[in-house]
């Protein structure tokens, strides 16, 4: 029994330890990674939900010439969060949108961002400096943020969302539905807009229980006077349902993936999404 037991703990460090050496070779992959060039910033284009036109993009990060292979956000976003180089990442992301971005007209840019950024006390003076730099409109500028980071440090996040409004910046609920987020912080907070995530876009059809939760996030957004985005739309039967429900603006696979600025800027000279 002893040794049996001595060895499943052995194979569990095993484990413990291929992931840790792992996430430390993504960590110094990150790193030179980010002096090689290797990241991109892909644009995926945001719809009015009426008038059919590319109103806005947010910007998604990519890795295309890692030498180990590809991975997604999804893979490094958070070793990056954990290792604090989601800062340098995160400021790469901001500039290359803003210079890109900049020149398509009056287009709004939609940016992530991590709690640990929005944390950072000296993050604001870097996005003045950022857009300062690349003369890119405050207003054009949109932070996308998620719930969790709200709930944990509640009065910090209302006086930076604060600051950033005073300095012309919206900022956005990222992720909408996922969380917990109380209607009395969804007030005090002060998002401009919220964008309602893909997850609650499951299995949504007419009279279906999706479509009434999904009508009702809508409704409590639109009712504290918040801009709905709905992210993930697919199907022309989504995209109506959301416009039926009152959905600004629509953003998915059915209006066009995330691409490069090249393909952004030919979408927009051509004018509509669909
Ligand atoms: P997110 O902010 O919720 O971004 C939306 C994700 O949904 C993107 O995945 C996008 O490609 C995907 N998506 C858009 N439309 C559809 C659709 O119609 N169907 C489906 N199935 N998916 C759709 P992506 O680019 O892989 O990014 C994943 C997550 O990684 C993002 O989720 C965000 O949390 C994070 N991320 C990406 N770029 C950045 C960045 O620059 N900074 C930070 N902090 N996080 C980022
Ligand atoms: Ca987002
Ligand atoms: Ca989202
Ligand atoms: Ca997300």
């Amino acid at each position: 029994v002893k040794t049996g037991k001595k060895g499943k703990i052995a194979v569990y460090d095993a484990a413990l330890d291929r992931g840790r050496l792992r996430r430390m070779e993504i960590e110094a992959e990150i790193g030179t990674g980010l002096d090689k060039g290797e990241f991109d910033v892909f644009y995926q284009p945001v719809i009015d939900a009426h008038s059919g036109q590319i109103v806005a993009t947010e910007a998604l990060i990519r890795w295309p010439r890692r030498a180990a292979g590809v991975l997604v956000p999804q893979q490094f976003i958070e070793i990056a969060e954990a290792t604090g180089q989601i800062h340098p990442l995160g400021m790469f992301v901001l500039e290359r949108a803003c210079r890109d971005v900049g020149p398509l007209g009056d287009l709004s840019l939609s940016v992530n961002v991590s709690p640990a950024q929005f944390r950072d006390p000296g993050f604001l003076r870097q996005v003045a400096h950022v857009l300062e730099q690349t003369r890119f409109p405050a207003g054009r500028l949109q932070l996308e943020i998620t719930e969790g980071y709200l709930l944990s440090q509640p009065e910090t996040a209302i006086r930076t969302i604060r600051s950033f409004k005073a300095m012309g910046l919206s900022i956005a609920l990222d992720d909408f539905g996922t969380g917990f987020t109380s209607i009395h912080y969804l007030r005090t907070y002060g998002f401009s807009h919220v964008k309602i995530d893909k997850s609650l876009l499951v299995d949504l059809g007419p009279g279906s229980k999706a479509s009434f939760l999904v009508a009702g996030a809508i409704n409590l957004a639109r009712g504290l006077d918040m801009e709905v985005t709905a992210e993930g739309v697919e199907t022309h039967e989504q995209a109506a349902l959301l416009r039926a429900a009152g959905c600004d603006r629509l953003q998915g696979f059915l209006f066009g993936r995330p691409m490069p600025i090249a393909d952004l800027r030919a979408m927009c000279a051509q004018g509509t999404g669909d």
